[in-house]
């Protein structure tokens, strides 16, 4: 009502206070979407991706599986792409990112086919499934795009390529066209993993290995029949009847196999050629039954640790070399059979077993190489659902994952040549869908011949960059040892691969008149072609005559194979092939995956684009580890410990329990591990994450509450004018971006992460904007040391929002919308990358300056052991004296330094204190508070004299002597008039 209204509360209205609508609480759940909205509005990735004047950048994109909820694993890897891509956007460069989804292969089909009722299944047929999994992927998809989308990753979410598109699928049959006609494809009977449980071929990827599989382990004797005739000599040179050991049934070769359901297939028995074997007398020990045999052929090196756990008394009465064994003829001891001991390889060693291998060339990869050499054939009585068939004899119709083994072991037992068995814990391939064992088995199958263009692939492998380094060794490795590509399944949901046989002949029918005519169909009806037509309707002209002579085939191709040739579908890298955008280029400048894409999509993606094309579809490829949980865990929903993001981002039921912390804190965590390992993540690390954001949020509160009276335009100050305080602090943000600029040019983000912190935490709260305060608060609004302040603040708040923008996009986004002040960019991201001038970049400011900052620490230790000891309030009620002596030569130079300053109003030691006096040298103050003495440096806290202004609360003795504001100082009446 009155002018008499408290005069200490209307000296508060006089100090310039905080304004700014950025708030201190980010509401990301609110305004994130809002600003994602305003990008969209603006066209901004659209605009920057194509129009950027720099080079064009190719980040390309590894395809997720359309399938399931988004996970942390997910959100590690596309965040980390959006970084680096938006870095590049604001780098001027055209960074445009197509998003890939991988829409084929069985665990879809499976879940389409676990939807339906039983008689749905009886109705279904190949076309009709695959247009429920058509459906069912592209439901997926959207379900993941618009979860990437939440945590504001940029990219053409309108059109992203999917395996099942029909110009990927067209590019797909090019890439495998290619290789038929390069003579890299093949067709052969070849043991390769085979799931019973799910019916088909897998591939290496495709397999686990799960912990405490156990299989019999087995030792059996297979009695020889006919020996060699060097052999037979060298016996009868030791004193052995061979023609009597034989007639008796009594020598025997000892094999050992952790697949007895294989002994049906067995064709031989391998040695190691350069291995020395004993010829051994068996005797039964104590308790153990006394064999069918009367001697034994064991690898020598094996011998004796095989009396053990045979329990037999192995006597050695010759040793010969593997080589001598060659051409040993025994009967098979459960059919009517004989084979032979043959020559194997190196993988024949005495880690276990007998150094003896049973050989089923049908059933081992090995086996069958080394029964290619013999030419035996290629047996393999088993059947697609792992039934044994008639060839198996008396065991047709067991089942390898069930009956087999104990009916073949209890057949063996009653023969007598069982020579043990017990129960073994070994690694063993299960399918990674079924999680049930898997076997090998010999099928038909398509082969891409690695063999052929190895050579030139670890070439490629070469010319590549791999980040970590390491990856290359691992890459290295597995491409050289690797078999051939086994790249036909039997499944429905798939690309067909495009071949016909003779109905009568088997003859295959595959050239470049009919991959080209089919590849033509896919491109203008999708690969449901294959399945909609008949032979007459998907050969070309000059096969319709005879198009009912011919059958299509059945098989689809390996999802590797799909993603493998996302560098012809999406990037154009086949002749005749055409890029999704003018801005992607083929190599593509960057791969980033997981550790686990170098087995994976590295390699497949790799191998494609060499047999095409003779070099890699990438110049550099970046890997990151795997997400576990706080602990080092592997998060499961067994365990409870998996962090969801979308609860993290938008809360759960419970917001109390689990508040939205935001897109912007899941893209802080992404940048603040360090990914070249594997990463945590859990509840602890997300609440120490939310007060990171905060820390810099309130950071940027704090600088853009300070611009609300401030126009650059007008006000600022030119930087040759700065105090030295504020030419030190521009000097701390060029540091900062040279630092940061190279961390993101080297992908290294937890480096920035630490740098942000830091920047934000030391050189702005604890130094910069602390001893700020006062040149803020209370100084005229347009006074010099307060305009030379906030020219800084809109400095540095600039160049703080480009920085974060790549990581904390939204939060980037927001500071720039509450900038007080016109620029000329509509968004933080049309700024561009932030850069210093050079001016700003003196280095000689930081050593005066690490002087002064560590005498102001042990100034603050003094202070606060006075204001704990209750002897002072705030550190304006305090002086400061100084006495500086011997050692303190470098302070004594930088308070030189500072006295030196143009501007002593703002470079002054006791503002950067926040003590009301300093006193340097002289005598001592009558009543010392603290005292403490560091290199040569002596300081002693007292209470400051005079009395404190009500207004700016530091304590002067003129206090009283202002008439119109006699609670006030001088400095303080001086700014109100
Ligand atoms: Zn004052």
């Amino acid at each position: 009502m009155t002018a008499s209204s408290a005069p200490a509360s209307s000296y508060k209205d006089t100090l310039n206070l905080l304004q700014t609508p950025f708030s201190m609480r980010a509401n990301a759940k609110v305004r994130e979407p809002e600003i994602q909205a305003f990008w969209a509005e603006l066209q901004l990735y659209e605009r920057l991706s194509q129009q950027n004047p720099g080079e064009s950048f190719t980040l390309h994109d590894g395809p997720p599986y359309a399938n399931g909820a988004l996970h942390v694993g997910h959100a590690l890897n596309k965040i980390l792409k959006d970084i680096i891509n938006k870095t590049a956007l604001l780098q001027g460069k055209r960074a445009r990112f197509i998003p890939g989804w991988d829409c084929h292969g069985l665990p879809i089909e499976l879940k389409v086919l676990q939807g339906l009722k039983s008689s749905e299944r009886a109705e279904l047929t190949p076309v009709s499934l695959r247009q429920k999994a058509h459906a069912y992927a592209l439901e997926q998809v959207e379900g993941q795009k618009a979860g990437f989308r939440r945590w504001g990753i940029w990219a053409d979410w309108d059109q992203p390529y999917l395996t099942l598109q029909k110009s990927y699928e067209a590019a797909q049959i090019g890439v495998f066209g290619a290789m038929v006609l390069a003579g890299h494809i093949y067709r052969g009977l070849k043991p390769v993993h085979w799931s019973p449980s799910s019916r088909t071929a897998l591939a290496e990827a495709e397999l686990e290995y799960p912990d405490g599989h156990t299989s019999p382990s087995v030792y059996a004797a297979f009695p020889a029949v006919q020996l060699p005739e060097a052999l037979a000599g060298q016996l009868s040179a030791a004193g052995l009847k061979p023609e009597a050991a034989i007639a008796e049934g009594g020598l025997a070769v000892a094999i050992w196999t952790t697949t007895p359901w294989t002994l049906p297939a067995n064709l031989a028995v391998s040695v190691n050629e350069r291995l020395d074997y004993a010829i051994c007398s068996v005797a039964a020990r104590s308790d153990a039954t006394t064999p069918a045999v009367s001697h034994l052929v064991v690898a020598a090196e094996l011998r004796e640790s095989l009396e053990t756990s045979l329990g037999l008394a192995l006597t050695p009465l010759l040793s010969v070399k593997g080589a001598d064994l060659e051409g040993i003829v025994y009967r098979h001891p459960l059919l009517e059979r004989t084979s032979k001991v043959v020559i194997g390889g190196d993988y024949i060693t005495t880690e276990a077993g007998t150094g003896l291998v049973h050989t089923a060339p049908g059933h081992g990869v090995d086996d069958f190489n080394t029964g290619k050499k013999y030419g035996l054939p290629v047996l393999c009585p088993v059947d697609e659902a792992g039934n044994l068939t008639a060839e198996a004899g008396p065991f047709a119709g067991t089942n390898v994952l069930k009956d087999a083994n104990p009916t073949i072991l209890e057949a063996l037992e009653a023969t007598g040549l069982l020579l043990k068995q017990e129960r073994y814990e070994h690694r063993y391939p299960y399918d990674w869908r079924t999680k049930k064992p898997t076997i090998f088995r010999a099928t038909e199958q398509w082969f891409a011949s690695v063999e052929g263009f190895r050579a030139a692939a670890l070439e490629a492998i070469a010319q590549v960059e791999w980040l970590p380094a390491s990856g290359r060794n691992r890459i290295e490795a597995m491409v050289s040892e690797r078999g051939d590509w086994c790249i036909s399944r039997q499944r429905t949901w798939g690309v067909p691969i495009p071949v016909f046989y003779h109905r009568q002949t088997g003859e295959v029918l595959l050239n470049q008149a009919t991959l080209d005519h089919i590849q033509g169909l896919i491109a203008e009806h999708g690969a449901d072609v294959w399945w909609e037509r008949d032979e007459a309707g998907l050969l070309p002209e000059a096969y319709a005559a005879e198009a009912n002579q011919w059958r299509k085939g059945t098989d689809t191709m390996d999802v590797w194979f799909d993603s493998g040739s996302s560098w012809a579908g999406v990037l154009g890298g086949i002749s005749g092939g055409e890029s999704r955008a003018p801005e992607l280029h083929y190599p593509a400048d960057l791969y980033l995956e997981g550790s686990d894409q170098h087995r994976g999509w590295f390699q497949s993606s790799l191998l494609t684009s060499v047999a095409v094309n003779g070099h890699a579809p990438y110049k550099r490829v970046l890997t990151h580890g795997f997400t576990l949980d706080e602990k080092g865990r592997k998060m499961s929903k067994s365990l409870g410990n998996v962090v969801d993001p979308a609860v993290l981002v938008e809360g759960g039921k419970n917001e109390k329990q689990e508040p939205a912390y935001g897109a912007d804190v899941l893209r802080l965590w992404v940048s603040s591990v360090d990914y070249s390992a594997d990463v945590p993540l859990g509840p602890g690390i997300v609440k120490q994450l939310a007060d990171v954001y905060r820390k810099v949020r309130n950071t940027a509160r704090y600088l853009l509450g300070n611009l609300h009276d401030f126009n650059p335009a007008t006000d600022a100050v030119p930087y040759a004018e700065l105090p030295l305080l504020d030419q030190w602090m521009l000097q701390r943000t060029a540091a900062l971006i040279d630092s940061v600029s190279a961390d993101f040019e080297r992908f290294e983000f937890y480096r920035f992460f630490q740098a942000l912190q830091n920047f934000c935490v030391v050189d702005l709260s604890n130094v910069y904007l602390d001893i700020a305060k006062d040149r803020l608060y209370v100084s005229g609004a347009e006074e010099f040391r307060r305009r030379s302040c906030q020219t800084v603040l809109a400095l540095v708040v600039e160049r703080l929002a480009g920085l974060i923008a790549p990581v904390l996009c939204h939060m980037a986004e927001d500071i720039w919308q509450n900038l007080p002040y016109a620029v000329a960019e509509r968004s933080v991201f049309e700024r561009g990358w932030p850069t210093a001038p050079n001016e700003w970049r003196q280095p000689a400011l930081e050593q005066p300056m690490d002087r002064i900052l560590e005498l102001r620490s042990l100034v603050n230790r003094q202070l606060e052991s006075c204001r704990s000891g209750g002897q002072l309030g705030a550190s304006l009620e305090a002086q400061v004296q100084l006495e500086l002596s011997e050692g303190s030569e470098a302070t004594a130079a930088a308070l030189d330094w500072l006295e030196s300053s143009a501007h002593p109003g703002v470079d002054n030691l006791a503002d950067w204190l926040l003590v009301s006096t300093l006193q340097q040298g002289d005598s001592a103050p009558a009543e010392v508070l603290a005292e403490a003495s560091e290199a040569g440096i002596t300081v002693r806290i007292a209470k400051a004299g005079g009395e404190k202004c009500e207004r700016c609360w530091h304590y002067e003795t003129d206090i009283g002597t202002h008439l119109s504001h006699p609670t006030l100082c001088g400095r303080c009446v001086a700014v109100l008039s």
